[in-house]
């Protein structure tokens, strides 16, 4: 601890002085480039993935990268989520799930979680997901359990995503586009997660970028219907 003490010094001294971009967004104020909800593990580190400065991702870090669905009782994420579409205009979402994920591995062995009534709670939120690999995966190694159960994680909080208001009202005007990706930490790889197959694809800079939901007016009724853009 006393190491990264000795960088916050660091910071003050060096490179916060260092860097315009500090001062100017304190003036300017932020306009993230996208809203980010990853897993809290200390070996995911969205900024440093996505090579992102200060200002770039506006992040949400919770045990599973978990979005509760729309419920009445408040929370972090549901807020987080809202402010983000609403206040700060994020076009973007990514849910972002990692290999050796000890959230997941929790989920798909119960008896880990004893003593922690809390996280097993928690936990709750992704038994969809846990419900997917027992009932639609053949016999699997209790690793592959785990990278299975990590990916359709991902699926399970991007359609919880789907329930609060705010995001889908901005998926229906044709203004959000959903993100599930997955860190390979073993193996230094991101898969990105495309919603046409329900596959996960390395993301790749030769290709497509893989879009679990892209960004495209859907309205019940039809956009005939729609309200006229102003
Ligand atoms: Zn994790």
């Amino acid at each position: 601890m006393n190491d990264l003490i000795g960088r916050v010094f660091d910071f003050e001294k060096r490179v916060f002085p260092s860097n315009d971009l500090y001062a100017k967004l304190a003036v300017d104020g932020q306009s993230p480039k996208a809203l980010i909800i990853s897993c809290a593990d200390s070996r995911v580190v969205p900024e440093l993935i996505m090579q992102a400065d200060p200002g770039d991702l506006f992040v949400c870090r919770n045990a599973g990268n978990i979005v509760p669905p729309f419920a009445t009782q408040n929370g972090g994420v549901s807020s987080t989520v809202e402010y983000a579409v609403l206040a700060l205009g994020v076009r973007d979402i990514i849910v972002c799930g990692h290999s050796d994920c000890g959230a997941m591995k929790a989920l798909m062995n119960p008896e880990l979680l004893e003593g922690m009534p809390n996280v097993a709670a928690w936990l709750r939120h992704s038994h969809a997901a846990e419900g997917v690999v027992r009932a639609g995966y053949g016999p699997l190694a209790n690793n592959e359990r785990v990278r299975a159960a990590s990916l359709e994680n991902v699926v399970v909080q991007l359609a919880h995503l789907r329930t609060h208001p705010a995001v889908a009202a901005g998926i229906a005007r044709g203004e959000i586009s959903l993100h599930g990706w997955f860190v390979d930490i073993h193996q230094g790889v991101m898969l990105g997660l495309d919603g046409e197959t329900g596959r996960f694809l390395p993301i790749r800079d030769d290709r497509p970028l893989p879009v679990a939901l892209a960004a495209a007016q859907r309205l019940a009724m039809g956009e005939e219907y729609a309200e006229a853009a102003e």
